[in-house]
């Protein structure tokens, strides 16, 4: 009977959907965000489009962000993200994944983060893609049968990572055999070619995000000379074809003011962007301890923030800070709201922490989230009172060391064991810690008066 219900109100979904797909006026986006708030029974659904309803009428810039998407996004482009994006992932998903963690009292993630290859087309700075082989590849079968194990826990949504995603071609064959899902490849953004371009605009289910560190001395001199320029090649093929993109950066103490000038912004937009996801910089990599050189500083950490929510609040753009958002999805969502499957089939709680307790050579998705290793993470979130102090790796240090080894969980590559071995390492990390304590205190009691404020308006 419930379910029922929930296939009429989805079906009364896609009848208001394609509604605001034939008449994309101001007028009928109110009515489609104050119709759909009523159509859904779902709690956690109702409280995002009650908020994203208030966003809107309140801010001039949402309004012009929206409006010029629909004006300017491909039909089928547009009819996808609606479709399987907030119908299939975040409404009848939604649903099917709370039954499922009712009935077996566990937390499917929201996403999930895949890497197919590790192989690239490119040879960065650092990057070890280099050393990988087709056969280091995950089968495509495997690939297929793990989307299809997605779908049947409500997940349509999934973030596809590497190595280069593009440079396994494959994969589009899988992207439209799933038409009902929605992907998100993270791409170095060098291959788009006319026929590619002509592909995701024939299939509308992939919304790319492109890697920019900054303009051409920024990005060519982390990827090689000549990447800046393809990256906004391809841009504007994507944007001639009315598709739906982005752009991610990972932000360091060398290129935060430029990633976040009001002119690199303006510049993404003109170029067909729709959002940008920031990712302070991790010392994850092969050699961590000299990472920590380009991590960003307190003060920085904290500004990143406050530039992203003023670039959404001024910009017809949208913008997320993995960091700095985290009190919106109350800290660390490691294990919890995703994970990542690495080329070797190792599931771990999240991109920048490389370590894993399952394989899925022999078990299933369902069974790795239901770890004690991921039950344990999920428990202890969040990890800290301060919601801008998220992370286990970087801020509450003592987590992923305790974690790790009460599971006996391994390190996905070598380097990793340092975070919880290599003591000089450690202690480096405990000193970050000790240095954005006190700033992120004071940021995080100004974030929680003017979200006090915000949350009093909207109830
Ligand atoms: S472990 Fe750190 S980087 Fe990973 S999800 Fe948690 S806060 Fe983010």
């Amino acid at each position: 009977m419930k379910k029922q219900m929930d296939k009429k109100l989805k079906g009364m979904f896609m009848n208001l959907t394609s509604k605001v797909l034939n008449n994309k006026s101001e007028k009928n986006i109110d009515y489609f965000l104050k119709t759909a708030d009523g159509l859904t029974k779902n709690y956690a659904l109702n409280v995002q489009i009650k908020a994203i309803h208030e966003m809107y009428k309140e801010k001039p810039e949402l309004r012009k962000f929206i409006a010029e998407t629909l004006q300017t996004t491909d039909k089928k482009s547009l009819e996808k993200f609606l479709t399987n994006f907030v119908g299939n992932h975040n409404w009848s998903g939604q649903v099917e994944r709370v039954a499922i963690n009712d009935k077996h009292d566990t937390h499917l993630p929201y996403v999930a983060l895949i890497s197919p290859t590790m192989r690239c087309n490119l040879r960065c700075e650092g990057c070890y893609a280099a050393d990988y082989k087709k056969s280091d590849d995950i089968s495509i079968e495997k690939v297929d049968s793990l989307f299809e194990e997605m779908k049947s826990l409500g997940i349509y949504w999934v973030i596809i990572l590497g190595g280069e995603p593009f440079f396994k071609d494959e994969m589009m064959k899988l992207y439209e055999k799933h038409h009902d899902m929605y992907f998100t490849p993270f791409t170095n953004g060098s291959l788009f070619d006319e026929n590619l371009a002509d592909e995701l605009k024939r299939l509308g289910n992939i919304m790319p995000m492109s890697s920019l560190e900054g303009y051409e001395a920024e990005t060519d001199g982390r990827r090689g000379k000549g990447v800046y320029d393809k990256v906004k090649q391809g841009m504007s093929l994507l944007k001639e074809r009315g598709l739906l993109f982005g752009v991610s950066s990972a932000v360091t103490n060398k290129n935060i003011e430029t990633v976040t000038s009001e002119e690199f912004i303006d510049m993404l937009i003109e170029s067909g962007s729709k959002m940008s996801w920031y990712f302070s910089f991790m010392p994850v990599g092969e050699n961590p301890m000299a990472d920590t050189d380009l991590m960003l500083s307190p003060d920085e950490r904290i500004m990143l923030g406050e530039r992203v929510t003023k670039i959404r609040s001024t910009k017809p753009y949208f913008a997320i800070d993995f960091f700095n958002d985290a009190p919106y999805v109350d800290g660390c969502i490691a294990g919890r709201e995703y994970l990542h499957i690495n080329s070797k089939l190792d599931v771990e709680p999240c991109i920048f922490s490389h370590f894993a307790v399952d394989n899925l050579k022999d078990k299933t998705l369902f069974e790795a989230i239901n770890s004690g290793f991921f039950k344990e993470l999920r428990s202890r979130q969040p990890h800290n009172d301060n919601l801008l102090m998220p992370c286990m790796m970087i801020d509450n240090t003592n987590v992923i060391r305790e974690v790790v080894k009460k599971h006996d969980a391994y390190p996905t590559h070598e380097s990793a064991r340092k975070m919880v071995e290599d003591v000089q390492f450690m202690r480096k990390l405990d000193e970050i810690s000790k240095d954005f304590k006190p700033v992120a205190d004071n940021a995080y009691t100004n974030f929680k008066m003017k979200h006090q404020k915000v949350s009093e308006k909207i109830n």
